[in-house]
């Protein structure tokens, strides 16, 4: 896969740290041969986004809080100025206040299902907006949601409702931007220790019951969904828009607990 990404110039968005699943993600495109722009939410990142561009010899680092709309304008004009065109974006953001990722998804507040939506939901919409005019030779758009969009998982709650808004998005965006050969696909990844997971709920014992019950029998790593969006970012995935791969080991195929699964 060493030239998978050859000639290619995405941005990556969502990396807060080195357990980031946006860095998996990026050391997979780095490997594969593209080059990347990092953007990073705030100052206080700074310091651990600035390392993890030189390890892999990004030189476009900007900032962008995906909840201001100017923010994204800015973002976007540094990269047509840089580059004029691109090739693909990751979005790895999601953001809800955690008081509200436990206890029940009923008492959600309307304040904090606004900003949910905005950030979690919106930012991808309107970041796809903004690359597709930059994409004159098409281009791949990707996304992250998990399984809670699908079925209910616990203390996931108001991120459920908005990863099941996020990946219809993605189907309306498909269509949208397909006839300008703009491919737009989810990854629907398996429970990961990172900062974000680090706010909900129970955290540790969905990581044991995954682990138990998926078909592989463990937790998928940032590295394996690192390759698969590789595949979705790629010429590879040529044919492939609209789509929401789970990238999870299989659990979304299981049906109850495993027989051998041990208590936890
Ligand atoms: P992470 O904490 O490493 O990344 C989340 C990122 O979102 C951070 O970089 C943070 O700065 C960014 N962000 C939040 N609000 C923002 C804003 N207003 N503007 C700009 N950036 C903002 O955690 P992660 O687990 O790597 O999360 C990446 C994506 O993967 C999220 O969409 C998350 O929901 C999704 N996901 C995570 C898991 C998991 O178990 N970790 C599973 C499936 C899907």
């Amino acid at each position: 896969a060493s030239n998978l990404m050859a000639g290619k110039r995405g941005l990556v968005m969502g990396l807060a740290n080195d357990k980031s699943i946006a860095w998996g993600i990026a050391k997979a495109c780095a490997e594969a041969g593209a080059e990347m722009a990092f953007s990073y939410q705030g100052e206080a990142l700074k310091k651990r986004v600035g390392p993890l561009a030189d390890q892999v010899g990004v030189k476009e680092l900007v900032e962008c809080d995906v909840a201001d709309e100017a923010s994204l304008d800015h973002l976007f004009a540094h990269l047509a100025k840089a580059w004029g065109k691109l090739d693909f974006v990751v979005h790895a953001i999601g953001f809800s206040d955690k008081n509200e990722l436990r206890g029940r998804y009923v008492d959600t507040s309307a304040e904090n299902f606004r900003m949910t939506m905005d950030i979690s939901v919106y930012s991808f919409t309107a970041v796809c907006r903004r690359a597709s005019a930059m994409m004159p030779e098409g281009g791949s758009l990707l996304t992250l949601t998990y399984y809670g969009a699908e079925r209910v998982m616990p203390h996931y709650n108001v991120m459920g409702v908005a990863k099941s808004a996020l990946e219809a998005s993605v189907r309306y965006i498909a269509e949208d931007l397909g006839k300008d050969g703009i491919r737009c696909n989810a990854i629907s990844a398996g429970p990961i220790k990172t900062l974000a997971a680090s706010g909900i709920g129970d955290f540790r014992y969905i990581l044991k019951w995954n682990e138990y019950n998926s078909p592989l029998r463990r937790n998928v790593t940032i590295d394996d969904v690192g390759k698969s969006a590789l595949y979705l970012l790629s010429d590879l995935g040529s044919g492939t828009t609209g789509e929401v791969l789970h990238v999870d080991g299989g659990y979304h195929v299981v049906g109850m607990k495993a027989v051998d699964a041990p208590d936890i």
